[in-house]
């Protein structure tokens, strides 16, 4: 079951995936179903209450509910906590997600992790370079708490509908798609990372009716495109993005220990810019009949 061959997506063996009919998503705190758009945005990892607080009303302020933030990162939580298994992040994330009414996404990156994280976060994040880690996946079906699983940028549709089944196998009822890039033989910029892939849109449609939505941060790496891949994403009809925002808080990066770079800080947009772009979002969901929450 490590990948979806040919013979199985046309339905000579019976996938969890390949169910027909419309999607749906309905979890004790949240329900999705093919006319909401997600949008699920935060930071890479909790680095302070300020930070992720300034998240939050900035979510609220758009009429947004999903926030994200990691917690496991291996360079996690400088300043408050320089060890990768701290609860700081988790903590801090429940404490924002009650005040606000807001829905928790978070990764998991080890098995070891998941009892803690099932605490604390409400959606639990596979990263793409656990996609095949099928021990992970075990244990996360089994936790039965909803998935946002990302695409290995090596992997195809087939592998990554693999890992989907996996998950879906051992107990996950709720899973949500998440492309975030693609290795390719050209880049159009040397120094973007991936690309992200539009065409797996449709190409998951006409496979299963799992939600899929793009993450427009990972997939490059790089600022200055994620505003337009955010309405490409709306315009594409993808069922959602996820984005790093970051709120300006001076004198962060002093606080932080000589030597430690903030991570992924060349990808990460404004919350003004955020919120200018979740405007032009909400206008093309409108034209297309779709919601964004
Ligand atoms: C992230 O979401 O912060 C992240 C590092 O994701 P990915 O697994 O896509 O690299
Ligand atoms: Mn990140």
């Amino acid at each position: 079951m490590k990948d979806i061959s040919q013979k199985e997506i046309e339905n000579e063996l019976k996938l969890v995936t390949a169910a027909t009919g419309d999607f749906e998503v309905k979890d004790k705190n949240f329900a999705l179903d093919k006319n909401d758009f997600i949008v699920i945005a935060g930071a890479h990892k909790v680095e302070s209450l300020e930070q992720m607080e300034e998240i939050a009303k900035a979510l609220k302020s758009n009429g947004l509910k999903f926030i994200r933030g990691g917690a496991f990162k291996p360079h996690a939580f400088p300043p408050l906590a320089p060890n990768s298994e701290t609860a700081a992040g988790l903590k801090i994330l429940k404490e924002i997600t009650d005040k606000y009414n807001l829905i928790s996404v978070s990764e998991v990156m080890a098995m070891s992790q998941i009892e803690l994280a099932s605490q604390y976060i409400d959606v639990f994040q596979v990263g793409a370079r656990n996609m095949q880690n099928y021990n992970l996946l075990t244990e996360i079906g089994k936790s039965q708490k909803p998935v946002v699983l990302k695409r290995h940028p090596g992997t195809g549709l087939r592998d990554f509908l693999g890992a989907a089944e996996w998950l879906m196998y051992y107990g996950c009822k709720n899973l949500i798609l998440c492309e975030r890039g693609t290795t390719a033989p050209f880049t159009h910029d040397v120094n973007a990372r991936w690309i992200l892939d539009f065409q797996i849109v449709p190409a998951v449609r006409r496979i299963c009716k799992l939600p899929i939505i793009m993450d427009v941060t990972h997939s490059s790496g790089v600022r200055e495109f994620v505003p337009s891949l955010m309405t490409a994403a709306a315009g594409l009809g993808a069922d959602g993005l996820m984005v790093e925002i970051k709120p300006e808080l001076p004198g962060v990066e002093k606080i932080l220990p000589p030597g430690i770079l903030r991570t992924e800080r060349d990808q990460v947009i404004d919350l003004e810019t955020f919120s200018r772009q979740i405007d032009k979002v909400k206008k093309i969901n409108d034209i297309l009949n779709r919601v964004t929450i």
